[in-house]
């Protein structure tokens, strides 16, 4: 089989064994938290984030006011995601740009997102494809690990950037965002970083890992 031919086969599993492909991060359709939680998920899980922000977001509940909050005050708030400091200022100061030059929406071109202070290229992605339904490939852990094992991408390759257009070039576009969600549903059911569990897996003929 081709790579494309395998990425279908897997798009289709996974389809079929992850039919809700709903973001691990519980930001309930408002695209700021979105924005907030993805940058808070940087070296962070998502379920302390989910926790985090339950009272984050009681106390801020509006870009707004993280525009104006104390940023001593924002860093405590913030202190449980880990890198607190450098994540709280680049939350005030996004949210302060958002403000100024986007009226407070969130923008939906990749090169405008880039220019938000903390946003990188996964969570550029994660709002184009959660929030505009754009194509999107969201290279986490989940994704680079999976796209290694699955030999989509050479074995050991760890630059996100290059598993992001790896992906991109045999993935249908417009499957290509609930794909990573799914990924991710998959590698930590199945297919963890320590432990996968081949014996059981439902597509272990398309997996490219090598056999212990
Ligand atoms: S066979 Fe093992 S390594 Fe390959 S995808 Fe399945 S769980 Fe992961």
């Amino acid at each position: 089989m081709t790579k494309k031919e395998r990425i279908n086969a897997l798009i289709v599993a996974l389809e079929q064994r992850y039919p809700s492909a709903e973001c691990a991060l519980e930001y309930n359709g408002d695209p700021w938290r979105l924005l907030v939680m993805g940058r808070l998920s940087a070296q962070c899980t998502d379920a302390r984030v989910n926790e985090v922000c339950r009272s984050l977001f009681a106390r801020y509940p509006t870009m707004a006011d993280f525009a104006e909050a104390d940023v001593t005050e924002l860093e405590e708030a913030v202190r449980p995601c880990g890198l607190y400091r450098v994540k709280a200022q680049n939350l005030q100061d996004a949210a302060r740009m958002l403000l100024t030059e986007f009226d407070g929406r969130i923008p939906d071109t990749m090169e405008e997102l880039l220019r938000i202070p903390g946003v990188g290229r996964k969570i550029a992605n994660l709002l184009l494809g959660d929030l505009f339904g754009k194509p999107a490939i969201v290279a986490d852990t989940h994704c680079i690990r999976l796209a290694g094992r699955f030999g989509f991408v050479p074995a050991g390759e760890r630059d996100p950037y290059k598993v992001e257009r790896a992906l991109a070039a045999i993935t249908p576009p417009e499957k290509s965002s609930d794909f990573c969600h799914r990924l991710v549903l998959f590698g930590r059911e199945v297919c963890s970083a320590r432990a996968p569990k081949c014996t059981v897996c439902p597509v272990h003929d398309l997996c490219k890992r090598p056999r212990d």
